[in-house]
């Protein structure tokens, strides 16, 4: 049977602090049972709280730092001790970058018993600044109207004066809507009730045209004094695209509604990569740090190792910056995607960069690309980019049975990637190699690009 934990809910602990988990906490022991505790880092000896206690490990906050590690640095944010935005602030970036391979060698080998070379974090000269999308909630707050991030553990928003890791534009846009909304009394939605009006504020903007695109997302289709709201952005926001209204009336986490209405301007932005041109509108995905998305198409196009003969699947392809950045080196791209408007946007960017041998499908990559395969269609290449939940098995079987020489998985979760490679492994192909990039400095997340052949 096994033992008891040694810890209560309340506790105070002294701990020495050996490693960081997955999500960026400082591990410690307590006559031997673990407890995570975030901010913390490897090096510290801390006095903590016991918040939680389950089975094999505890939680605990950070109460005080007894003896400081030579990695903790002081947050440059003064919202980093409640803000659950950044994970990672109080430690060096090059201590980052290590915790992210770190987490992909380890996740590889624990989930999927994939013992691969893990090449070195490709990271940002400068990690600072680098967001190009900006989502907020907004909320009452005794009167007053506050818009950032939620707090650690909670729903509660911080008012945030200033996001150093997000475009200054953004920024702008968060605060001005919060001010105009306030000014004008125009109610802010309250989630608890599931009542009221403006639920997020969204800001995009292009780190090379440097237009901006505001998406107000609210419950329900009425904006009180809608005009005076778009005149003050426009006289406000520099290089204003364009306006939209979201509506999204359902309850829950989820950020954006289906329906869209155009206030001002026009409801995608330009954006530029390497040399090619995208629109985006407010609701395709379009990766949120432009600098780091070059590096990252990059290795997945060395990876992809094309001699300009090949067809080439671009799975979840979004508005088609994977399939587009291909398609100059192949003979055709053939992308698949789920979200009608991102297909919509794909097909407009072939045409914007005058690109003819793409096509693009919609719908899920695990309906279509099985009915692609029965209609004769082959593939010399696959390139897979899934969300976090990673492959449908049903796709990785197709994919199997239509014996690309290579796969190239892009990967934001390391969880479901060794699950998939595990898969792709037992089922001809040999992962080779994994290169992880760092799309999101200062948080724990971290994004994989992973090569496989053909055995
Ligand atoms: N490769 C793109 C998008 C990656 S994000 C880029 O780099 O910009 C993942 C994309 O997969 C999103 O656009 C999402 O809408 C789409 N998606 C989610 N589930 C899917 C599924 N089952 N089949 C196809 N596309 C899916």
């Amino acid at each position: 049977m096994k033992k008891k934990p040694p810890v209560k809910k309340g506790q105070q602990v002294e701990l020495e602090i050996h490693s960081l988990n997955h999500d960026g906490e400082g591990v410690g022991r307590y006559q031997g049972f673990t407890i995570f505790v975030p901010d913390a880092v490897p090096g510290d000896t801390v006095n903590a709280k016991v918040i939680s206690v389950q089975k094999s490990y505890a939680r605990a906050l950070l109460q005080s730092v007894i003896t400081s590690s030579p990695t903790r640095i002081a947050p440059s944010c003064e919202h980093a001790a409640q803000c659950g935005g950044c994970q990672l602030q109080h430690l060096q970036y090059e201590e980052q970058l290590k915790l992210k391979q770190n987490i992909v060698s380890d996740t590889l080998k624990r989930i999927g018993g994939i013992d691969i070379p893990v090449l070195a974090t490709m990271g940002m000269q400068d990690p600072w600044r680098y967001r190009n999308k900006a989502q907020v909630p907004v909320g009452l707050e005794n009167g007053t109207v506050r818009a950032g991030f939620y707090e650690k553990r909670s729903h509660n928003i911080i008012d945030l004066k200033c996001c150093h890791i997000q475009h200054p534009a953004n920024d702008n846009v968060v605060h001005t809507v919060r001010n105009i909304l306030q000014q004008l009394s125009v109610p802010v939605y309250r989630e608890r009730e599931h009542k009221g009006l403006v639920r997020h504020i969204l800001a995009r903007t292009s780190f090379t045209t440097e237009e901006v695109l505001v998406a107000i997302v609210t419950n329900g289709r009425q904006l009180p004094k809608k005009q005076e709201v778009v005149q003050q952005l426009k006289d406000s926001i520099p290089n204003l695209c364009g306006i939209v209204q979201n509506i999204n009336t359902r309850k829950g986490n989820t950020i954006l509604g289906n329906e869209e209405l155009t206030l001002l301007g026009r409801p995608w932005l330009r954006e530029k990569l390497g040399n090619l041109h995208f629109h985006v509108s407010a609701r395709s995905f379009f990766q949120v740090n432009p600098l780091q998305t070059e590096v990252l198409y990059n290795k997945a196009l060395e990876y992809a190792n094309l001699s300009g003969t090949e067809t080439v699947f671009d799975l979840y392809c979004g508005i088609g910056t994977i399939s587009l950045f291909l398609a100059r080196k192949a003979a055709k791209v053939v992308g698949v995607e789920s979200v009608e408007a991102a297909v919509h946007d794909a097909r407009e960017n072939a045409n914007v960069n005058n690109i003819k041998n793409a096509e693009f499908h919609t719908g899920t990559a695990e309906t279509v690309v099985p009915r692609l395969f029965k209609q004769g269609y082959h593939a010399d290449v696959v390139v897979v980019d899934p969300p976090r939940k990673g492959c449908d098995e049903k796709l990785l079987a197709t994919i199997a049975a239509m014996r690309p020489q290579r796969i190239v998985y892009v990967s934001c979760n390391p969880a479901t990637l060794a699950r998939d490679l595990k898969y792709l492994q037992q089922n001809g192909y040999n992962p080779i190699e994994a290169q992880p990039v760092d799309m999101f400095p200062h948080t724990s997340h971290v994004e994989t690009v992973v090569l496989l052949e053909r055995k």
